[in-house]
């Protein structure tokens, strides 16, 4: 089998109503789509995550990494991801927007050897005698305390029993007081069974990190994600030690290179990566085998993304021995909707893992054209 093409397609949305979080208002959804193409006849799809610029993406995409593939056999992938990332890496390219890129290739690969076997993904990377992966509903925005709470309730009532809540305001929106009062009222309101994990998207210093985190010890949050910027890591280090709530954090890093770092800091207790981000399955599982080593356990990071990147971050989660629990998105997100049927909803705490070829869901390329940027 061959690879004969590779196509990628910017895409971006945006919502009536922001969402408020440490990091700010956020209205728009972007994602760059990966088509792959073989001699076969097969294709795969994946994603790259995008934050900023789809089109910064898609070039790289077409111009540096088309090149390396096209011509090549997929069930290469670890040999065409080692020639993906060493093109640049001497050069410092071992992060950002190439990574990025190389992700949606990479997930398109898997998909597309998932369809040649006849497997989905999950199997194929090595199943773990699941069907089905333990989620948690994400994310509880800034709003409100009695309107954070009714959110909270409702989630439980749809099927969760693990719920994220933001926290890291501004002093104008009530700083960390207001933080620690949100989380205690959905603990009272949701009872002791429910998981609470808390994200301040690094919105605080080590110093009011800890400080907000002797208040959430009280409170049985399950995780502290990202409790200072990524960058810090010695302030990780810090809030890690302070605190007796694991710490969380990945979503923001790349590659094995970044995780490794966090782990030999000890700074670290549930690591997040991105499919989307790391460098696809092939990246992601990287990240899971070093996550093992060391005891650790995976909570795959969703987010902002399109629904390609949850689709193939469920696959990862079904497949990862040393699994937290995956994230699934409750919010409105244009983006999620690119598929000829809807995205699987949590029953009990868990969501199924689709059991056909590759990804296993069919991409509707028209709802795609309707979020395509020119
Ligand atoms: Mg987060």
């Amino acid at each position: 089998m061959r690879i004969v093409s590779v196509r990628a397609t910017g895409l971006a949305a945006s919502v009536a109503r922001p969402l408020h979080f440490g990091i700010g208002a956020f209205p728009s959804f972007y994602a760059t789509v990966v088509e792959i193409s073989t001699d076969t006849g097969i294709t795969g799809v994946g994603e790259c995550i995008v934050r900023k610029g789809p089109q910064v993406t898609k070039r790289i995409v077409e111009e540096l990494l088309a090149p390396l593939v096209i011509g090549k056999d997929p069930w290469d992938a670890e040999g065409l991801w080692q020639e993906m990332l060493g093109q640049l890496r001497r050069w410092g390219h071992s992060r950002g927007f190439l990574v990025e890129a190389i992700s949606g290739v990479d997930i398109a690969i898997w998909d597309v050897l998932g369809k040649a076997v006849g497997m989905p993904v999950f199997k194929l990377l090595g199943g773990c005698g699941r069907d089905r992966v333990r989620c948690y509903a994400s994310s509880i925005y800034f709003a409100g305390v009695g309107e954070m709470v009714a959110q909270a309730r409702e989630q439980i009532e749809r099927g969760h029993t693990a719920l994220k809540v933001k926290i890291g305001r501004p002093p104008e929106q009530g700083g960390l007081r207001m933080d620690v009062a949100t989380v205690r009222a959905i603990r009272e309101a949701v009872g002791s069974e429910v998981e609470i994990m808390v994200d301040a998207n690094g919105a605080y210093d080590a110093a009011t990190a800890v400080r907000v985190g002797k208040h959430l010890e009280e409170a049985d949050v399950a995780w502290f994600e990202e409790p200072v910027p990524p960058d810090d890591l010695e302030g990780y280090a810090r809030v890690r030690r302070a605190l007796r709530v694991p710490i969380a954090c990945g979503e923001s890093e790349f590659g094995i290179f970044g995780f490794r770092d966090l782990i030999a800091r000890r700074a670290v207790d549930v690591l997040q990566p991105d499919i989307a981000r790391v460098g696809g399955f092939t990246g992601a599982r990287k990240v899971s085998a070093l996550a093992d080593a060391y005891h650790l356990s995976v909570a795959p990071h969703t987010g902002f993304s399109g629904g390609i990147c949850h689709l193939a971050a469920l696959h990862f989660a079904a497949a990862t021995p040393n699994l937290g629990a995956y994230e699934a998105m409750f919010i409105e997100n244009p983006l999620m909707d690119i598929f000829t049927e809807s995205f699987p909803r949590p029953s009990a705490g868990y969501l199924s893992v689709p059991q056909r070829p590759g990804l296993g869901m069919e991409v509707d390329w028209e709802k795609v054209r309707g979020f395509t940027v020119e």
